[in-house]
C-alpha cells in the first residue's frame, strides 16, 4: 500500500483502525447459509472480517489498481469472488444467479461522493437484505436515521422506514482513516422489516414523499396542491395534523394512509 496513490475522486479513505473493522462486522448478526456483498473493498482491510465469518463475500471494486493488493491481503480466503467494476452499473440480480445462499447481507464502508445513489440502487433492486450495515459520512447518517420533526428528516428516510428499522450503531471519528477525510462518519443499520403496512403502489407512495417534502418549508397544502386536498385533509386530521403541517411532522403511517387513499 505504500506506493498505493488515493483518489479522492473514489473516495478513496481507507479504515485502518482494526477494532472499528471487527465492531462493523459484529454488529451484523450473520447466521445460516449467508452471502455478504460489499461494495468498495478497497485494500480488502473490511473484507477480511466479512469473510472470517460469512459463508461467501461478493464485492464490488471500481478500481482495477487494487488488484494485485486485494490479491495479497485475501490470499488466504477462498469464500471471496470480487468483480472490478463500478457497482452503480451492475444488474445485481444477474450477478447474484451465480450463487446460491438463504440469508443476504450488505457491509460496506461507502464510497462518499455516492452515497445516496448507492443506497437507491439497493432498495430498488427489491434484493431481500436482512441487514444493511454501513458506513457513511456523520451528516448523512443523521439524516437518514433521523426521527420526525427533526430537521434532517426527508422523503429518503421515510421511504427507508417503510422497509427497515433504522438503527445508528456507532460514530468513527476521522482520525480512524487514511487518508483522514474532513469529516467524522457513523456506521448505522438498515434492518429489514418483517411487518410492512400494506402499500398499493410503492412508486406513487416514492412520488407523494417527493413532492410532500419537495419544499421544505411549504406546508402540505402547498406542496400537495396538485393533489386532492379535501382527502388530504380529512386524514391529516384523523392523526391530529392539518393541511398547514409539514412534511417533516409527519410520521411514516401517514404517508402510507395518503398514499393508499390518493392512489
Ligand atoms: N472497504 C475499504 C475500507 O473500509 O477501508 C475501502 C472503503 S473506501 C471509503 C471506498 C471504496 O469504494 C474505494 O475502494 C473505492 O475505490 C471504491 N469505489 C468508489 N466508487 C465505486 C463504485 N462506483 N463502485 C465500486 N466501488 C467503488
Amino acid at each position: 500500500m505504500n506506493d498505493f496513490i488515493y483518489k479522492k475522486s473514489l473516495g478513496q479513505n481507507f479504515l485502518t483502525d482494526l477494532n472499528i473493522l471487527k465492531r462493523i462486522v459484529q454488529a451484523v448478526p450473520i447466521n445460516g447459509k449467508s452471502l455478504v456483498i460489499e461494495i468498495g473493498p478497497g485494500s480488502g482491510n473490511l473484507t477480511k472480517q466479512i469473510a472470517k465469518v460469512a459463508n461467501q463475500v461478493l464485492c464490488y471494486e471500481i478500481d482495477n489498481r487494487l488488484e494485485l493488493i486485494l490479491d495479497d491481503t485475501l490470499k488466504d480466503f477462498s469464500n471471496i469472488k470480487i468483480i472490478f467494476d463500478d457497482f452503480l452499473k451492475r444488474n445485481i440480480k444477474e450477478d447474484l444467479k451465480n450463487f446460491s445462499y438463504d440469508n443476504l447481507y450488505l457491509i460496506a464502508n461507502l464510497p462518499y461522493y455516492i452515497t445516496t445513489p448507492i443506497i437507491e440502487k439497493i432498495i430498488n433492486s427489491k434484493l431481500d437484505f436482512k441487514y444493511i450495515t454501513v458506513m457513511v459520512q456523520k451528516e448523512v447518517g443523521d439524516r437518514i436515521a433521523a426521527k420526525p420533526k427533526s430537521r434532517e428528516y426527508n422523503s429518503l428516510t421515510v421511504y427507508l422506514n417503510y422497509y427497515f428499522n433504522l438503527k445508528r450503531e456507532f460514530i468513527v471519528s476521522r482520525n480512524s482513516f487514511t487518508p483522514k477525510p474532513n469529516v467524522d462518519s457513523i456506521v448505522i443499520s438498515l434492518i429489514k422489516k418483517d411487518n410492512r403496512l400494506p402499500l398499493k403502489d410503492e412508486i406513487f407512495f416514492e412520488k407523494l414523499l417527493r413532492d410532500s417534502f419537495k419544499f421544505k418549508r411549504k406546508t402540505i397544502k402547498n406542496n400537495l396542491k396538485n393533489y386532492n386536498l379535501d382527502l388530504i385533509e380529512k386524514i391529516l386530521l384523523k392523526y391530529n395534523f392539518s393541511l398547514t403541517s409539514r412534511a417533516e411532522e409527519l410520521p411514516l403511517e401517514v404517508f402510507v394512509e395518503l398514499a393508499n387513499s390518493l392512489k
